[in-house]
């Protein structure tokens, strides 16, 4: 109601000024004091769009109201009916009664209440990623802890990823499974957004597969089953992840496994990369210079000490790492859900082999060979 209220405020003082005006307009052409002349009085199509986002605004919010006002009397008729059917006492009943009032009253508050990170007391991070951070937080009133992304606008908007941070957070928002790390409630100031999620103290599968090396096949299997429950249940919602990844799997705090980061993908276009793009730090050999002799053949142990070094620089690095994306992704083919299960085929062979399969020295090459398989 207020918000629908300082809606109409903010139309009530420019109609007034408007008015008076053009009390004051000489020339009685009933144009605005001061306004550049436009020939006619049709509104401008930004005009037009405002206009319509305002009354979508407010019919949303009086319907919204509607549907909370019958729901909250059909809940008070069901309890109604409950007690009359039970054997309660009459003051035990209106005790009852006044509960419900008071926890209607309560929740109608809580949802006025806009979240902010204020709301908030920041603890240990827990990851760091192209766009932000993310850390773990307990909420000041109820001692609740969860994880907060904060992802800093200029970023997302200076690399064209506004639409992918809505996507992330519709999908959280709209699909509700045990498989999927659940969304409490996003909020934004001048510059970060925030995401509020359930915390899943178990850490992530890449961190598990750097301490195991390889996991045996019935782990392997356990995981993978709950990544194609994962995957299965944001197909049939239409979304696709095009970035699932060890670090990306969480684990909660029975090991059970979680899906997570939606359409903060950053997505590789072998065409546009460069070698730079790639650069993880000083020591990082994918870093070096063209000329230097072809990668000598290893064995696999020395294949996977290499990744080993490489992999926790690769995944924080801007773009990513390129080993687990399908090569229709990665060559901007047009793809479809297909290219999840691709990505979960390079895990599993990771799980069982230590390494992905087509973990190369430096990730062009791993490029190269991801996408000639297409
Ligand atoms: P990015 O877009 O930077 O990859 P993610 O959402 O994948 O962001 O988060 C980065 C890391 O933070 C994850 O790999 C994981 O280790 C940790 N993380 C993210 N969300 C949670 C969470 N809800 N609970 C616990 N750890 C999390
Ligand atoms: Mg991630």
């Amino acid at each position: 109601m207020d918000s629908a209220r300082s809606w109409l405020q903010k139309f009530q003082p420019r109609d007034k000024l408007r008015a008076t005006s053009r009390k004051k307009d000489p020339s009685g052409s009933g144009r605005e004091e001061g306004s550049v002349p436009s020939g006619d009085d049709v509104p401008s199509s930004v005009t037009k769009q405002r206009v319509a986002a305002a009354k979508q605004y407010i019919e949303n919010h009086y319907k919204e109201q509607m549907k909370n006002l019958q729901e909250r009397r059909e809940r008070r008729n069901i309890l109604e009916k409950k007690l009359a059917d039970a054997d309660v006492s009459e003051e035990d009943q209106n005790n009852l009664l006044k509960f419900l009032e008071k926890k209607e009253t309560e929740y109608m508050r809580l949802q006025r209440h806009k979240m902010g990170a204020d709301d908030f007391e920041l603890l240990t991070m827990i990851g760091k990623g192209a766009f932000g951070e993310v850390r773990v937080c307990r909420e000041k009133t109820t001692g609740h802890v969860y994880a907060m992304k904060k992802l800093k606008k200029s970023e997302m908007l200076r690399r064209g990823q506004v639409e992918h941070v809505k996507a992330e957070r519709n999908l959280l928002a709209e699909v509700d499974s045990n498989c999927i790390v659940k969304l409490y409630c996003s909020f934004q100031d001048e510059e970060f957004l925030y995401l509020i999620m359930e915390y899943l103290p178990g850490g992530d599968m890449m961190t598990l597969l750097m301490r195991k090396d390889i996991l045996t096949e019935a782990e392997a299997r356990f995981y993978v089953a709950e990544t194609v429950l994962a995957i299965e249940s944001i197909h049939k919602h239409n979304y696709i992840h095009r970035d699932i990844k060890p670090d990306n799997l969480l684990l909660d705090r029975y090991g059970h496994l979680r899906l997570s980061d939606f359409g903060l993908c950053k997505p590789l276009d072998c065409s546009t990369l460069e070698e730079k793009d790639f650069q993880i730090g000083n020591n990082n050999e994918s870093s070096q210079n063209d000329d230097r002799p072809a990668a000598p053949k290893r064995t696999q142990q020395e294949q996977l000490q290499h990744w080993q070094r490489n992999r926790r620089m690769l995944a924080y690095s801007t773009v990513g790492t390129p080993d687990y994306i399908a090569p229709e992704v990665l060559l901007k083919k047009g793809y479809a859900m297909e290219c999840d299960w691709w990505s979960l085929g390079a895990i599993m062979y990771e799980m069982l082999v230590g390494y992905p399969p087509f973990y190369s020295d430096d990730p062009m090459t791993t490029c190269r060979k991801v996408s000639s398989c297409f």
